[in-house]
């Protein structure tokens, strides 16, 4: 499948809103294909030549729902500045097993491959998360104890598979209001 900036669903399409379905196991390899192309999308994504060239937009994470395919597999690439690889999963039915009272955000607030237009505010959730998946980097179950920005990408992903973007989470009358027992995050 050719994943780029024109294949990738939008918020106006009700395809985005659409819940996802649990993997069947043993994974088909119609599903670990467009996984692993998931994953390659969003790899040459943060590289600037190949992204502008391939019209992609950056990104950290994609969910399948974002092809219009309503499954729970999602793909996350998390780099340092140098484009070192800090963080790398081709998940396939994660699910948080566990999460923090206390809350985090991004400073700048959150961005989707399915959004153009601007949403300003804060995006609160939970500082540490613990997610079970199959992760088919590794093709064994996995868990992550993920915290800060890296829960924040995880819970961002998950929450594609309920349907939900990350505006319908801010809050419309005080978008930068703030919350208690929370931090921010850079
Ligand atoms: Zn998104």
């Amino acid at each position: 499948m050719l994943i780029n900036n024109e294949t990738i669903i939008k918020d106006d399409d009700e395809r985005i809103r659409q819940k996802s379905e649990d993997v069947a196991f043993p994974v088909s390899q119609e599903d670990r294909q467009l996984l692993m192309e998931m994953m390659e999308y969003v790899d040459k994504s943060t590289d600037e030549e190949i992204a502008e060239k391939e019209n992609l937009r950056p990104a950290v994470g994609i969910s399948a729902i974002q092809l219009g395919i309503p499954k729970k597999m999602t793909a996350i690439i998390i780099k340092d500045e140098e484009g070192q690889k800090l963080y790398e999963y081709a998940l396939v039915n994660p699910k948080i097993v566990s999460q923090s009272v206390e809350k985090a955000y991004l400073e700048s607030g959150e961005g989707c491959l399915s959004v153009e237009t601007e949403h300003q505010g804060y995006v609160y959730r939970s500082a540490r998360v613990k997610v079970k998946a199959y992760d088919l980097l590794k093709e064994d179950y996995i868990e992550i104890k993920a915290e800060d920005y890296l829960a924040i990408v995880l819970q961002h992903e998950l929450d594609h598979f309920k349907g939900i973007l990350f505006y319908d989470r801010i809050d419309k009358d005080q978008p930068f209001r703030k919350q208690e027992n929370s931090h921010p995050i850079e």
